[in-house]
């Protein structure tokens, strides 16, 4: 058996979003910016995919643009909007528990010389809409919060949080990395949203698409100087094949988001309380309540990730350690440092992510596989013996 548990990373391409694709792949190969009927064909294409995904988040299609994908959505958000700050408002605010995408980009920033306010959050990842309001300035110019996290799951109460903004200084830009959440769940894009990110290979749509959707009456500056496309706000030859990937996979998600939602947050459970109650000295990371349907993240006592998510891979599990982007890095996730987990413990990571498609028997396999995976770890591990951790140390 091989089971995916990888989600957050990246999904497979849906039907429908494979379907849609295929003519524009084939014969309708046009550059949707020239003039011939080819051409205008592409075009219409590309902006039916953009009322179709607009419709499907509630917004109008006017203010929907499509990127390369969530980095450069993330991107393209807060560094136009710090840009928009001008000289009076360079203050940047991120949650402590941000992509990459937003935390370094904000990193960026700040050695450009913008002031950047990291806040903390709770154990459970949440960040308190008052943390924010204190955190405000008068030279603030954008605050970005994700919706989801990629890592544990966690739900940030996204309109609260926008509201309390907007509450404090109308003027101060909201941005919030929706890339985890659109198309799982309803993403409520409130008027106090200025500024959000989806990406179409987080929901069954191709790699390399994304989009910025930016509210009405808000300027933003391009990341991309070009020819101009998609009204000037970002250039590059239009992705018209990707688009109606996007689109296509945006619509089959909503059409059937409450069945799909009943069924992954069923796996998910069973998920949950299985290694729980399975496995010695392991605990989940983020919310049980606030969370992702298809989100399932633990920390175990004596295990060394990336070692976990090997094994596993030998068992025929393909899971994830902290986010996939820094497997390749030694530190722990700076999510899970910001959730007040220790190093030590903090390595210990497994994160399983899974979407509707997943059987009963698939996730008692997994349950199983991450037992006999995390016994193998702990056999071989000299921080481990006589059935406890022989240093407690983030376990009392
Ligand atoms: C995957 C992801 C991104 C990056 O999106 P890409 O399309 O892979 O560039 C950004 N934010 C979050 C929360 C993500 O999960």
């Amino acid at each position: 058996m091989f089971v995916y548990c990888d989600t957050a990373a990246t999904t497979p391409l849906s039907k429908p979003a494979f379907e849609a694709m295929l003519p524009w792949l084939q014969t309708g190969y046009g550059n949707a910016s020239s003039i011939y009927k080819m051409a205008r064909d592409a075009r219409r294409a590309l902006e039916d995919a953009r009322r179709m995904a607009a419709s499907c988040l509630e917004v109008s299609h006017e203010n929907l643009y499509f990127t390369s994908g969530g980095t450069e959505a993330d991107n393209w958000a807060v560094k136009g909007a710090a840009e928009l700050g001008g000289e009076a408002r360079r203050h940047i605010v991120i949650s402590a528990v941000e992509h990459h995408a937003v935390l370094h980009t904000a990193e960026y920033l700040k050695k450009k010389g913008h002031p950047v306010t990291i806040l903390p959050v709770s154990g459970d990842g949440l960040l308190d809409p008052d943390t924010l309001r204190k955190a405000l300035r008068p030279d603030t110019a954008v605050v970005s919060v994700i919706y989801a996290n990629n890592e544990i799951g966690t739900l940030q109460p996204i309109a609260e949080l926008a509201r309390a903004v907007k509450e404090t200084d109308g003027k101060i830009l909201f941005h919030t990395d929706a890339v985890q959440a659109a198309g799982h769940i309803f993403v409520d894009i409130t008027p106090d949203i200025d500024l959000l990110s989806v990406a179409a290979h987080k929901f069954g749509g191709p790699k390399g698409i994304g989009a910025l959707y930016i509210r009405r009456g808000v300027k933003l500056p391009p990341l991309l100087h070009g020819g101009g496309h998609e009204r000037g706000g970002r250039s590059g030859t239009e992705n018209v094949a990707g688009a109606a990937g996007l689109a296509a996979a945006l619509k089959f998600m909503t059409e059937n988001r409450e069945s799909f939602y009943k069924k992954t947050l069923a796996s998910r459970d069973r998920l949950i309380d299985g290694i729980l109650s399975a496995i010695p000295y392991s605990r989940l990371t983020g919310s049980r309540e606030h969370r992702l349907p298809g989100s399932a993240s633990f920390v175990f006592a004596a295990v060394e990730g990336e070692s976990l998510v090997l094994q596993l891979d030998t068992l025929g599990v393909a899971a994830s350690s902290g986010s996939a982007c820094s497997s390749a890095s030694l530190d722990p996730s700076h999510v899970l440092l910001a959730i007040g987990l220790s190093h030590e413990v903090a390595h210990g990571s497994l994160r399983l992510t899974i979407d509707h498609a997943r059987t009963k028997d698939e996730m008692d396999f997994v349950i199983q596989s991450v037992k006999t995976a995390v016994e193998r770890c702990r056999g071989m591990s000299p921080l481990w013996g006589g059935g406890a951790p022989l240093r407690m140390s983030g376990w009392e």
